[in-house]
């Protein structure tokens, strides 16, 4: 098994992914863009709250020296987000985990292995 692949073996319903995205939803190692600047995509280093401001969160990325601090809600424009699913085949209770990028793939519902 090899999880470093993102190219879905079997048949997946995926539903896709929404256009934007709360910041909370980011996690490091993703690719956004805020919206205002929707041609400069940015790459996740850290994410944490904000020390000393409630309902902030600060977003350090990858060549940029000044971290982001945004809203929790502020929507941001997903590029690349990798996430690791546990597929259970519908058919013959086959499991196996699988690497998605949710903006490619969207988020999986059912899936059916390449046995059938
Ligand atoms: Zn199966």
């Amino acid at each position: 098994m090899n999880d470093d692949t993102i190219d879905p073996k079997g048949f997946i319903v995926t539903t896709a992914l929404d256009l934007t995205l709360p910041a909370s939803a980011l996690t490091p190692g993703d690719t956004f863009a805020l919206p205002e600047n929707p041609g400069r995509p940015l790459i996740v280093e850290t994410l944490y709250p904000h020390p000393g401001l409630p309902a902030r969160l600060i977003i350090t990325t990858h060549g940029q020296t000044t971290p982001f601090t945004l809203h929790p809600n502020e929507p941001v424009k997903p590029l690349r987000l990798l996430r690791t699913f546990d597929l259970t085949c519908q058919l013959c209770g086959n499991r196996k985990q699988q690497v998605l990028d949710l903006t490619v793939h969207g988020t999986p519902q059912t899936w059916v292995c390449n046995q059938h």
